[in-house]
């Protein structure tokens, strides 16, 4: 069990990062963020910030010599360099963890072997494959790079065989899935904590709304039957435990138009859909990132207040703030970035409420006078 004095290092210096390392420092732990850019958000907040690349065998030499045990902010992160650092100090989540969260055919084949039940998809790797996965999948569909995509980045909807073999060539060929675009009610994630001894911890689901892939809205308690809601957080367990997962993980869901819970995909860390724990949670989605890696039993989860998070993007920068500290019931969060740019996540805000329809009013109203001229 590693206590407060110990010293965490994470991989990533982006915003999930830099609250990772406010809540680690919060509670008394040392800080390093390994990361190439000067400017990282998590640079900033960070005891020690060791610039280099993720792969830079020094740079993960240095991170050992100062950490007493390793964690990551992004799922993109070499496995092999997870793995290098495991070998003398603990990582959480494990390289075989984050590998299957890193391409999205061994995720959805991972999920289902959990007993979850991903869209219809099929790997795609070559033209024929791509011409026999359309005739199999229907149209319209998905075709998404199975590497790499995030903020729905990497991938195409397309209606015939022929758009689908275009946006195949522009991907360049790349490995792709292929999955049938389903009609959607609603989008939710669950999100939970769980300990290398099993201790876990499970959050309400969050209501995700998305504007041009990214996410925009996310408002708990999902509006959801107790039932779907129930079995998302089984679901997303019993996926955790399947893997063996060890730190925050994140499990998207749709819900189709005829109410079935459709696995999407996973996160293996802190994910945006949980920013709103920070406020309206007992324990925030980052201090649980610090407590599993730490061997400590997770916090508790529970929900203090029904809430709305919305994103801020760089879109629109920069707003006139004084308009958001207007409403008593809103909290801000900037990341500390230098540069806004369009679809670039900036910040968020929380506004805790009576309920989640009325967090949504409220929440709706600010983004407006933020915009507003
Ligand atoms: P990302 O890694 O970019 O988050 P996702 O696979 O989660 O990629 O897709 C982004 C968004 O695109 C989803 O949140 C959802 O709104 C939409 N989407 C993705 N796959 C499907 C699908 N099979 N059917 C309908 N909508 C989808
Ligand atoms: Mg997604």
């Amino acid at each position: 069990m590693l206590l407060p004095g110990a010293s965490l290092g994470v991989l990533g210096g982006g915003q999930l990062g830099r609250m990772f390392c406010v809540a680690a420092r919060t509670m008394g732990y040392i800080t390093v963020v390994l990361d190439p850019d000067p400017g990282s958000p998590a640079g900033h907040i960070a005891d020690h910030h060791i610039q280099a690349g993720f792969s830079d065998t020094e740079a993960l030499d240095q991170l050992l010599t100062m950490c007493d045990a390793i964690t990551t902010e992004f799922e993109n992160v070499p496995a092999q360099s997870l793995e290098y650092l495991a070998q003398s100090k603990p990582v959480y989540p494990t390289a075989r963890n984050v590998e299957i969260a890193q391409n999205r055919v061994r995720e959805k084949n991972f999920a289902r072997a959990a007993g979850l039940e991903p869209a219809p998809f099929a790997a795609v790797i070559s033209e024929d494959e791509l011409k026999t996965a359309i005739a199999e999948i229907g149209t319209p569909a998905i075709l998404k790079t199975s590497t790499m995509g995030y903020d729905g980045k990497g991938q195409f909807v397309v209606e015939n065989e022929q758009q689908a073999m275009q946006a195949f060539r522009e991907m360049k060929g790349v490995a792709c899935v292929l999955e049938q675009k389903l009609a959607l009610k609603l989008e939710i994630s669950a999100l939970l904590a769980r300990n290398a001894s099993g201790d876990i911890a499970c959050y309400p689901p969050a209501e995700n709304e998305h504007r041009n892939g990214i996410l925009h809205q996310s408002i708990v308690p999902a509006r959801v039957s107790d039932e779907l809601s129930a079995r998302a957080i089984e679901q997303a367990q019993a996926l955790a435990e399947a893997m063996d997962y060890v730190g925050v993980l994140a499990v998207e869901f749709f819900i189709t138009e005829d109410d079935q819970l459709v696995f999407n995909e996973m996160a293996p860390r802190p994910h945006n859909s949980g920013h709103y724990t920070k406020d309206a949670a007992v324990t925030s989605q980052f201090e649980q990132q610090v407590r599993v890696m730490c061997g400590l039993k997770p916090g508790d989860s529970r929900l203090i207040s029904p809430v709305a998070m919305v994103n801020l993007l760089g879109d629109l920068w920069h707003p006139d703030w004084s308009r958001l500290f207007d409403e008593p019931g809103a909290k801000l969060h900037l990341y500390g970035k230098a540069e806004a740019r369009p679809g670039r996540k900036m910040g968020h805000y929380n506004v805790l409420a009576e309920s989640a329809n009325q967090a949504k009013v409220i929440a709706d109203g600010i983004f407006e006078r933020l915009l507003a001229e």
